[in-house]
């Protein structure tokens, strides 16, 4: 266990570090964290909203799940450990962020390298002619219709994150295998480490004799080998992470 001041004096020493995040990042600005038993697949099968197999059967039934969410997104603020990761890359001590959240609050806090290995709702694709869409002209369709469709074929776009069922983007998974493999320090925050194989990145890290540390309030297959555990949540322990280090 540990401090947050401990945190902060290992990322001087040992930094700069690559950051992994998972769902308890985004906890603390009122994102529902998916794995809980509180969270949103509490109330809905997976399966039948968020599979790649339910979006091929029926991509209308999806969206009336998505398009609601994806508001629910756009409407919550990066927290104060999103702010203190994007002060503590300006400042060089962080290297970058690889993220497991599709919220994009990294980015809209200031994050300028972040690596999103389960996609984002920052883009739209359609799976019928290989087109996209940004953000903002399917929020404009989603004020007209219940689903968005593509503008070259017309058919109804699916959200850039990964369903169930599908791989992981291979361009953001093998930059963040890089990034880990490089880091001299990678800190692992609000994230079990449990999905992966986003859960096999700290190996590449550990293997190549770098360090680890976790900011989490629950275990992590991890434990064993981090220099510091601090049990807390991520926005107060990050920023003071950052004022110390300021
Ligand atoms: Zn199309």
């Amino acid at each position: 266990m540990g401090t947050a001041a401990d945190l902060a004096a290992l990322i001087r020493d040992r930094g700069p570090a690559v950051v992994l995040t998972g769902a308890g990042m985004s906890t603390e600005s009122g994102v529902p964290d998916f794995r809980s038993s509180s969270g949103l697949w509490a109330e809905v099968d997976p399966f039948e909203v968020a599979s790649i197999d339910a979006f091929r059967r029926d991509p209308l039934r999806v969206w009336r799940w998505y398009g609601p969410r994806i508001a629910g997104l756009l409407a919550a603020e990066p927290n104060a450990g999103h702010v203190a990761l994007a002060a503590l890359e300006r400042s060089g001590h962080v290297r970058g962020v690889v993220t497991q959240n599709i919220d994009l609050l990294h980015t809209r806090a200031g994050s300028v390298d972040v690596t999103e290995v389960h996609g984002s709702i920052a883009r739209f694709t359609c799976l019928a002619c290989g087109g996209e869409e940004a953000l903002a002209p399917v929020l404009a369709q989603l004020e007209l219709r219940e689903a968005p469709v593509c503008a070259a074929c017309g058919s109804i776009l699916k959200p850039g994150v990964v369903m169930f069922g599908e791989l992981l983007p291979p361009d953001a998974m093998l930059r963040a295998e890089l990034l880990c493999r490089e880091a001299p320090l990678l800190l692992v925050v609000g994230s079990s480490l449990q999905v992966w194989p986003v859960a096999g990145l700290p190996n590449e890290t550990l293997s190549a004799g770098g360090a680890m540390a976790i900011v989490n309030l629950d275990e992590t297959p991890y434990d064993a080998h981090a220099a510091i555990i601090v049990r807390d949540g991520s926005g107060p322990t990050l920023a003071a992470v950052a004022g110390a280090l300021a």
